[in-house]
């Protein structure tokens, strides 16, 4: 990313939310569960899958912590009624965790039993390092006590990971999004890189379900290379990609063979995930100047 995107990104909590909400439309469904099932439909029409995502994080009310729950519980049933082809991406704090695990358990479990009897699969993302002993507590409890159909995120910016590995059975891995200090984390980008590829190498000789989750050039085609070699079949790995990023890439894989998810986020509470995603796109600069000059320009006389 150029110096001056850099700048730009880190500046985007200083944007009105208006452009932020303009520019980051690309990578949401939509205000409503009908707005991910008229994505989630198109992605299938074009074979690929989806993990839908109802938009809401570090919840602080028990009340929204259920708000959360309910709805992914419509989105469970909603995509048994279309016949759609997506499980859901859950995170525990949008589920309570920050306010009360019991909660936040409780939670988890009622969906997790939902979508079980509904053969669908659920993924606990991965948050910021203040979240992440407890996340994979949870997600462990949970796999011990019979659950099959839970998957969960590791991050390879974080030093931890490749220890964390052992004994996961079926794993989102991303590089992580999280600004997270340099005692814990790589920030070099060949230092994330090459961690990325140890856990996916541990993954694989595990024997584990791995989700390669990037849009990194590098990596696909180093995963590509990986599964591959190892021999592995469909059923044994996928590639993930996020709403609104590298989606021909996308189209390229399913092509070539691989199985391909895309992560659908919907909802109102759009922001913070918002945020995340423009900080992350390269051309973030030019978008941003773009915009704020086409509001100059349609600015009426004085
Ligand atoms: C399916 C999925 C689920 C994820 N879940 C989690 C999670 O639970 N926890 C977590 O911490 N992180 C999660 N992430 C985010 C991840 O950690 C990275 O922050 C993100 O994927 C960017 O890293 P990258 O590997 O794509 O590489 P990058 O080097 O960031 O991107 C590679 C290229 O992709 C394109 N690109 C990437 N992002 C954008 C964008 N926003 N807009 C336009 N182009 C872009 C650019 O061309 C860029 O050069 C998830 C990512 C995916 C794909």
């Amino acid at each position: 990313m150029a110096v001056f995107d850099r700048a730009i990104a880190k500046s985007l909590p200083l944007v009105p939310r208006g452009i932020v909400r303009r520019l980051s439309a690309p990578y949401i469904a939509g205000p409503t569960l009908e707005d991910a099932m008229r994505v989630v439909a198109h992605l299938n029409a074009n074979g690929k899958h989806a993990t839908i995502d109802v938009l809401g994080e570090t919840v602080t009310s028990t009340d929204e912590a259920r708000a959360i729950a309910g709805e992914y519980h419509r989105v469970l049933a909603r995509l048994d009624k279309l016949s759609l082809d997506a499980g859901v991406s859950v995170k525990l704090t949008g589920l309570g965790l920050a306010i009360d695990d019991t909660l936040c358990r409780e939670n988890v479990a009622a969906i997790l039993d939902d979508a079980a009897a509904r053969g669908r699969f659920v993924r606990i993302d991965m948050e910021d390092s203040s979240t992440t002993e407890l996340t994979l507590e949870l997600f462990r409890e949970f796999a011990a006590i019979g659950h099959q159909n839970v998957g969960i995120v590791v991050q390879a910016y974080l030093h931890r990971t490749e220890s964390d590995l052992p004994g996961l059975a079926n794993v989102r891995l991303c590089k992580g999004i999280y600004v997270e200090p340099a005692a814990i984390a790589f920030h070099d980008p060949d230092e994330i890189r090459a961690s990325y590829l140890r856990c996916l190498d541990a993954l694989i000789e595990a024997g584990s379900y791995v989700a390669i989750a990037t849009h990194d050039e590098y990596l696909i085609a180093e995963a590509e290379r990986r599964v591959r070699a190892a021999g592995l079949t469909t059923d044994e790995y996928e590639f993930q990609m996020l709403l609104g990023v590298r989606s021909e890439r996308g189209d390229e894989l399913v092509r070539a063979g691989h199985r391909v998810r895309v992560y659908v986020p919907f909802g109102t509470h759009w922001y913070e995930y918002s945020v995340r995603r423009l900080q992350e796109n390269p051309k973030i600069a030019r978008y941003v100047a773009l915009d704020l000059a086409r509001r100059v320009t349609r600015r009426p006389p004085a």
